[in-house]
């Protein structure tokens, strides 16, 4: 366990509240290592895998910063997004953010295959602080015009590796090109094949590189 608390990796005191709200005491190594690497607007390239906390490791900094730049999101427009392979991970991830972003007006929205399609888009319309989106899905509302990916500030790849398995290579580059590139990335993956190395070389920009042991 890391020897510096919350506070002292620099997060805004409303990020803290919710932290403690949510009874962390101590930040996990890979919060240790991600949370001032990100807030001082670095890439990250993080290799763990999930039960390691990663989810506040880039959850809790996206969300200070965020609340730094306070402008509400225009309409269909999007300021982060998050993506991953399956509707099970998104749901987790999105309401890991929502609870954590419970007391600041952030909005997470969730894009996912097997519900409808209507509803999603609707949702978007108002603009999305965070949205947490599976690939294929994404792809579909974009092509709705749902939805656009100009304004998106930051970009999370979560299980890159998992991605890579279930076939979305071709989608992910698709929504990367529709992505600013003044942006910044993170990637997440449990395990760095050649495949992924290539990924983020394509993706990351000078990444802080983080890897941690699974949990015991
Ligand atoms: P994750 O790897 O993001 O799926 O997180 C795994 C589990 O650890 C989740 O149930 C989190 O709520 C919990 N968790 C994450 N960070 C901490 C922390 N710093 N202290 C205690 N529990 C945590």
């Amino acid at each position: 366990m890391s020897e510096l608390s919350f506070a002292e990796l620099g997060l805004d005191p409303a990020v803290l509240e919710a932290v403690s709200a949510v009874g962390y005491e101590t930040p996990s190594p890979i919060q240790a290592q991600s949370i001032p690497a990100l807030l001082a607007g670095n890439h990250l390239l993080g290799v763990a895998q999930t039960g390691t906390g990663k989810t506040a490791a880039f959850g809790l900094p996206l969300i200070d910063m965020l609340l730094q730049n306070g402008r509400k999101p225009d309409p269909k427009t999007v300021k982060t997004l998050i993506l991953a392979p399956t509707r099970e991970l998104v749901n987790q991830i999105a309401e890991n953010l929502r609870i954590f972003a419970r007391k600041t007006p952030l909005k997470v929205n969730i894009v996912v295959g097997g519900a409808s399609i209507n509803r999603q888009q609707h949702q978007l319309a108002a603009g999305t602080d965070i949205l947490v989106a599976t690939p294929g899905r994404l792809l579909d509302l974009l092509d709705r015009r749902a939805l656009r990916l100009d304004a998106v500030r930051f970009l999370v790849l979560d299980e890159a590796d998992q991605m890579l398995d279930l076939g979305f290579i071709h989608d992910l580059k698709k929504i990367a090109s529709l992505v600013p590139d003044a942006r910044q990335t993170m990637l997440f993956s449990a395990t760095m094949p050649k495949t992924i190395a290539d990924l983020s070389q394509r993706f990351l920009t000078n990444p802080e590189r983080v890897e941690v042991s699974p949990p015991g």
